[in-house]
């Protein structure tokens, strides 16, 4: 394993040291937030960028919030945390950052007040999430998104990702490499861990925030760039699912599968049936972007490293 340390109970500590009880309650009961950070190597500045930390450090701490958590640590002290724990690893490669607040009473009992909260935080070097990513063969899951009402999908809460990993398993098992989920009412919702796009008529097309998704920050990305840099119309509205079969284009998008190309819809052939020229265009600009070279954007990629 690369992973040498980890932020744990208040400190940066080896990797061994970070372990909890098998009685903690976020354990039993997944009561439990988290995060996932991108960091980008960039081999000609030497550098490592972070991409829009305080963005995921402030979802983060809304998805404890839910959780009526009390995080001991300010948002500035968590983002100077992924920094040091970053500088401590000295990776020189793409990097995942994973923070995590969990429910640390070692107690039986389901709730979510009165709790001791705990964060940690570690990292570990990560490539591509979708092997395809110039094309998935992607289902329509047979699995319901989680409503707002039971679990809210706009928090990473521990426990929802049950939730994905029932939708993620049942389409790996039949030969897909994802999911698009329906919400409780049939309209499209998003993938297991990514957000979605569509291209109809030349309009970019995504499902809003109620529809039950989490809020991601590459989908603002997204957004933002298509309108400010490509041109681009983007609505926010209901997607059926006859409209994922007839539309032009369909990608996914999210930190952790970045912007990936969807080929089929149970097997059905998007559009062409390869990557298209919206989708091809948005992923160039993102990868430009998140490497830190794009300067317009240069606020969004913070360096790990001091800079030569
Ligand atoms: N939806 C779900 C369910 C996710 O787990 C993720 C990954 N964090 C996303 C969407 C994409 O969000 P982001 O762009 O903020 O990583």
């Amino acid at each position: 394993m690369q992973t040498k340390y980890a932020f744990f109970e208040g400190q940066i500590v080896p990797i061994e040291q970070a372990q909890v009880s098998v009685m903690t309650h976020a354990l039993h009961y997944g009561t439990a937030c988290f995060g996932g950070i991108r960091a980008y190597w960039n081999d000609e500045a030497e550098q490592l960028y972070v991409f829009r930390i305080e963005d995921h450090i402030e979802r983060f701490l809304t998805s404890a919030r839910l959780l009526l958590m009390n995080v001991a640590h300010s948002p500035e002290k968590l983002r100077a945390t992924v920094l040091d724990l970053l500088r401590c690893e000295g990776f020189r490669a793409d990097t995942y950052v994973r923070p995590l607040a969990y429910k640390a009473d070692l107690k039986i009992g389901v709730m979510l007040h009165g709790m001791t909260d705990e964060v940690t935080i570690f990292a570990t070097p990560f490539g591509r999430y979708i092997e395809k990513e110039e094309g998935a063969d992607v289902c329509v899951s047979t699995w319901r998104r989680i409503d707002d009402n039971a679990i809210p999908a706009r928090g990473k809460i521990a426990g929802a990702y049950v939730n994905s990993a029932f939708v993620k398993s049942e389409a790996l098992m039949d030969g897909y490499d994802e999911a698009i989920v329906l919400d409780q009412h049939g309209h499209v919702s998003e993938g297991s861990a990514e957000n979605l796009f569509m291209v109809r008529n030349g309009k970019l097309i995504t499902p809003s925030i109620t529809a039950n998704i989490l809020e991601g920050i590459t989908r603002r990305t997204i957004m933002e760039l298509a309108t400010n840099e490509l041109g681009l119309e983007v609505e926010e509205r209901e997607i059926d699912r006859t409209e994922l079969y007839i539309c032009d284009e369909l990608f996914f998008c999210g930190t952790g599968v970045q912007v990936a190309a969807i080929a089929t819809v149970d097997r059905r052939p998007v559009g062409s049936g390869k990557i298209g020229p919206v989708t091809k265009s948005i992923r160039d600009l993102y990868f430009d972007v998140v490497k830190g070279n794009v300067a317009k954007y240069r606020g969004w990629n913070t360096p790990v490293y001091v800079e030569a």
